[in-house]
């Protein structure tokens, strides 16, 4: 099959129509395919599908009202800035508030350490441009973001997967993996991991853990890039310490504000040592210029003027009576033969239905019973997931949740007998 058939092929499977264009895309053009995720939205979003499919955060329950109020206050008092263009590595004085949200977390940074994005997806973007010539390896966690696989795609990387267990990344594996490709001569720039509350496994990173990877990672001379959109919502007790904390040399440290306060703002950002912060600046302003003075100072009013840690602590206690009732029917309704991670924060847990199954093909199934997950597939770079499903509690009702899985619990149950 030529390049262009395929080409062809990945677009007519998206649904898009042949495209003419083909023959002229630059070779990086290639690693940019419509994701498993993307492609179901459209079905997932009909009313009478429960989704367990996307991973919106559940604004709805800020106080909107009250983020109103603030938005129309900065533009009245402060509008010719909060409208005009902005610096390049952002607003100095939300970058001081986000070193204050990262102490959470042990984290001792200046807001000098710190670039802020458009999102912790645009610092990947920045990240992984700056690093990544086509064909070099990124190591990331199998499975593992799926906006994450996109980025490392695009820019031709080859992503080669570290096992985790309920514990997170292995770190005997995680060296395995790092002394079979130094014998194949293979250059790994960099290491991808969600330590907490993992999207889409569901799993956190263990303390003694923490110290191993960057050990490893130290001794090799690979980067590691720690994303951590979920940190904060962690059910049982303290924040995990991150990475970071423990070696502000060797991460790159990605946060964002999109599951903490609300996507919409785009605000996220990335620390990183000085010489990695000037190339994310330039690269940020080759990209965008500046990014939008209007979120960053709103996102800046809220933790300036709002009770942000307990907005932070009111969306935990929502999404664990939704993560409580998502396991709890699982376990009440899900045959013989499938096991799921179990969650202690964030969005997600990850399923393995029963040998024999598949659960891309189950899905329009599922879908016909007007329920929605994301295939295992989609999180992998590799042939690997067949038997997983992503299954996400952060945006339904729990009584929602509970008819989400009775229904899906019927679809396998239905898929074993055949
Ligand atoms: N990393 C992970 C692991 C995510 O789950 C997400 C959002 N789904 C992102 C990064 C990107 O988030 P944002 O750009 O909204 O900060």
């Amino acid at each position: 099959m030529t390049e262009e058939t395929d080409h062809g092929r990945t677009a007519a499977a998206h649904g898009s129509r042949i495209d003419n264009y083909v023959d002229r895309y630059a070779a990086r053009a290639t690693g940019m395919v419509a994701s498993e995720v993307r492609a179901l939205f459209a079905v997932a979003s009909r009313p009478e599908v429960v989704s367990l499919a996307g991973g919106m955060p559940y604004v709805t329950a800020l106080p909107l009202d009250v983020v109103g109020e603030l938005v129309a206050d900065l533009v009245a008092r402060r509008g010719p800035v909060a409208l005009q263009y902005g610096s390049g590595q952002g607003d100095p004085h939300l970058r001081e508030q986000i070193c204050e949200v990262m102490r959470l977390e042990g984290i001792e940074a200046g807001p000098d350490d710190v670039v802020v994005t458009v999102g912790s997806q645009q610092a990947l973007d920045l990240i992984t441009r700056i690093f990544i010539d086509p064909g070099d390896v990124v190591l990331a966690e199998g499975p593992s973001y799926v906006g994450a696989l996109g980025t490392f795609a695009a820019y031709q990387a080859s992503v080669v997967h570290v096992p985790m267990d309920e514990d997170g990344l292995i770190p005997s594996a995680l060296e395995e993996t790092l002394t079979t490709l130094a014998r194949m001569g293979r250059r790994v720039k960099f290491l991808y991991t969600i330590p907490n509350f993992q999207n889409p496994a569901g799993v956190t990173l263990a303390a003694e853990r923490r110290r191993q990877v960057l050990e490893i990672c130290q001794r090799a001379g690979v980067l590691v890039v720690e994303d951590n959109p979920y940190g904060l919502l962690g059910f049982d007790g303290e924040p995990m310490r991150a990475l970071r904390a423990d070696d502000p040399d060797g991460v790159v440290y990605l946060g964002s504000f999109s599951k903490t306060l609300a996507p919409g703002f785009r605000v996220g950002w990335a620390l990183a040592p000085h010489a990695i912060r000037d190339k994310l600046v330039l690269a940020m302003e080759s990209a965008v210029l500046s990014h939008s003075t209007f979120s960053q100072l709103a996102v800046g009013q809220y933790l300036a003027t709002q009770p942000w840690r307990e907005q932070i602590k009111s969306f935990r206690e929502l999404y664990r009576e939704r993560r409580d009732a998502m396991l709890s029917s699982l376990e009440a309704l899900m045959p013989p033969g499938c096991a799921w991670t179990r969650p202690a924060g964030g969005f997600f847990v990850w399923m393995t239905v029963p040998e024999g199954l598949d659960s891309k093909a189950i899905l329009p199934r599922a879908v016909a019973e007007r329920v929605a997950f994301v295939p295992g597939t989609g999180f992998f770079s590799d042939s690997q997931g067949a038997r997983q499903m992503r299954l996400s509690y952060c945006y339904p009702q729990p009584d929602r949740i509970r008819e989400g899985v009775r229904r899906l619990a019927g679809v396998i149950e239905q898929e074993m007998e055949l």
